[in-house]
């Protein structure tokens, strides 16, 4: 997908079609949240984007633009990810690299985790497994992934909330959707994922800035 073109529905946390009460409203409550004087959760670029996304979406003219491309898009994103290859989660595998430190008796204290990936040589996060016409054409994979939310009931500002326990934020997972280009993928390589500049919603980002996934052949389930 082209990274230069933004989904204002998304980055105001709604769905296609939303009413023009519901955008005010998620407005003004994500422009408090960002606002750059907020010490806590304010961010300039994010509530640069929130203000941006309002102004189009408010305006009947550039809604209707933007609109008419969203459903363009919609459509043919929709034709492009039939042509593709999904990888089932049963092909993508997490390195079980605490269960193989615990099992080599490397977690004991003042070893550090580098030290740890020397000595089990286990330098990735997650393997994809791939079949060799996967490894020539386009493939999707949806990598779950831990991330952390802004509370949606306080918008982490009540010390009393119930929902977070006055934490303001909570653990969950999104997924990650992979789709790198075609032939691109060589197997043995690891693969570095920058997910700093990732985030799956204004509400949330991820735990781990880099993801490093490695990349091998399928050879078939092993008994
Ligand atoms: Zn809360």
């Amino acid at each position: 997908m082209n990274s230069a073109w933004i989904d204002h529905y998304r980055v105001l946390g709604l769905n296609f079609g939303a009413s023009q009460e519901s955008i005010k409203h998620r407005y003004r409550e994500l422009a408090k949240i960002f606002h750059p004087d907020n010490k806590i959760t304010g961010s300039k670029p994010v509530f640069l984007q929130v203000v941006e996304s309002y102004q189009i979406l408010s305006k009947p003219d550039a809604r209707t633009r933007f609109d008419t491309e969203f459903q363009i898009r919609k459509k043919r994103d929709e034709g492009y990810k039939s042509g593709m290859y999904v990888i089932p989660p049963s092909r993508i595998l997490f390195a079980t690299q605490a269960v193989e430190f615990a099992r080599r008796g490397l977690l004991r204290a003042g070893i550090r985790s580098s030290a740890r990936k020397k000595y089990t040589g286990i330098y990735h996060d997650i393997r994809i497994c791939l079949k060799k016409e996967e490894l020539l054409g386009r493939i999707f994979a949806a990598i779950p992934l831990v991330v952390r939310s802004i509370c949606p009931e306080c918008m982490g500002s009540d010390l009393n909330c119930g929902s977070c326990g006055g934490k303001g934020s909570y653990k969950s997972f999104r997924y990650l959707k992979w789709s790198p280009e075609p032939g691109s993928l060589v197997p043995g390589k690891i693969y570095t994922l920058d997910l700093s500049g990732f985030r799956p919603d204004v509400f949330t980002h991820f735990k781990k800035r880099t993801l490093k996934v490695k990349i091998e052949l399928f050879q078939g389930h092993k008994k």
